[in-house]
């Protein structure tokens, strides 16, 4: 493809990879600058794309925040410069300081605040809880409005009820928040399809990359919610654990002559679906936050041999990436344990590196479930396990790094 199709060559997209490994954050906006045919101080920013029939437009790349914002002030500046403007927190992301740090950067650029696309999410599920944490969130937040506001992580849509109706179109009436929704890392399909029949569901995140999109049961889901005008926001865009297999090292290298890294173009496969509004991704630092931002304003588009590739090796790693299709396993272990749970704790140790955060949420489990993990059989849920998991291994492995 050439440099006027694309935007900017690979050489530049290359050299973008090269300076965000340098961290320069002086070269990252040259670089930029000159990928996007401006000075640097007039750079062309990340694409949006409708949030399904809300009327809000968002970038097609998210800021997660789950990181110490406090901390790490400049990524927020400078995503907000590279139009990265669908920002994503939590009520319990680092204990508040998530939010407190969005605060700062709110009460010192107040004129930013309308510029972003605000998320926030509730682990709370009654209408008083969830009353308490919106307002402590909009306070530490320092802003009067949430723009999409999620009840976080559910794993049925039996967790939304008519009081949770009630309560969201009250928020919205009082102006507290403007589109309302859920989060999912657990049997996402069937939340979504039952999502996509209620009628009152603004948006929803989910698990999503190239390990579960080409699957019939998730291609229907994301098409009803499409219908029914439901945003859709993709999470967990890498696919989990890779273990650095022979399958990883062909992946690395392929699309290394293709002029992105490996994970450049996971996230190039999930904006192929027109249908996914945005990608949540934790950037804590300027230099992941470069490297997507350059994916993102990217136009190259993956072949179907990249696609195959992709496939092929999310069918040769299967074995080390839980689909989240909790109600599987757990049925099997007669709902014992919240087997999906506890792999996406260790996903976060092993593969994110997160151990601290691993342990914590850990540690929150009860002590019944976290004395029983090592004690049950888990041959039927292993039989019945999709992605042909060793769950009592894994188990085993959780037990002994997450304490
Ligand atoms: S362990 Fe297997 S069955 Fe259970 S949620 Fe993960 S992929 Fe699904």
């Amino acid at each position: 493809m050439s440099k006027k199709q694309s935007g900017f060559s690979r050489r530049d997209f290359l050299k973008t990879a090269g300076a965000a490994t340098a961290g320069s954050l002086l070269s990252a906006r040259e670089t930029l600058g000159k990928i996007s045919g401006t000075s640097g101080s007039e750079l062309a920013v990340v694409p949006t794309r409708p949030f399904g029939k809300s009327g809000a437009q968002v970038s097609i790349l998210g800021l997660g925040g789950m990181f110490d914002i406090p901390s790490n002030q400049l990524v927020l500046r400078q995503a907000l410069k590279w139009g990265v403007t669908y920002w994503d927190t939590a009520d319990c992301y680092e204990g508040g300081r998530s939010e407190r740090g969005i605060g700062s950067f709110f009460a010192k650029y107040p004129e930013a605040r309308k510029q972003v696309f605000l998320v926030s999410k509730s682990d709370s599920r009654d209408a008083s809880g969830m009353t308490r944490l919106l307002d402590r969130s909009l306070e530490r937040m320092k802003t009067e409005y949430i723009d999409l506001y999620f009840v976080h992580g559910i794993s049925g849509i039996s967790e939304l009820d008519n009081s949770t109706r009630t309560w969201a179109e009250k928020a919205k009436a009082e102006g507290k928040i403007k589109f309302f929704g859920f989060s999912t890392h657990s049997n996402m399909e069937g939340c979504l399809l039952d999502a996509a029949k209620l009628g009152w569901i603004d948006g929803i995140m989910m698990t999503y990359n190239y390990r579960i999109m080409p699957k019939t049961e998730m291609k229907e889901a994301v098409a009803a919610c499409t219908e029914a005008g439901i945003g859709l926001t993709a999470m967990k865009t890498q696919g989990g654990w890779s273990f650095g297999s022979s399958s990883a090292t062909k992946l690395v290298d392929t699309f290394i002559e293709r002029g992105f890294t490996d994970n450049q173009a996971k996230l190039k496969a999930v904006w192929t679906n027109p249908d996914i509004a945005s990608i949540c991704s934790q950037m804590p630092n300027i230099t992941i936050l470069m490297s997507n931002v350059a994916a993102a304003m990217d136009k190259t588009r993956l072949s179907a041999g990249d696609l195959r590739l992709l496939d092929q090796y999310a069918k040769e790693t299967a074995s080390n990436y839980c689909a989240g299709c909790s109600n599987i396993c757990e049925t099997a272990l007669g709902g014992a344990l919240p087997v999906a749970t506890v792999m996406r704790y260790l996903m976060y140790y092993e593969s994110y590196g997160d151990r601290h955060r691993a342990r914590s949420l850990y540690g929150q489990l009860s002590a019944e479930i976290r004395a029983r993990i090592g004690s049950l059989d888990y041959s039927l849920a292993e039989r019945r396990c999709p992605q042909g998991m060793a769950i009592g291994r894994l188990m085993k492995r959780a037990e002994q790094l997450l304490v």
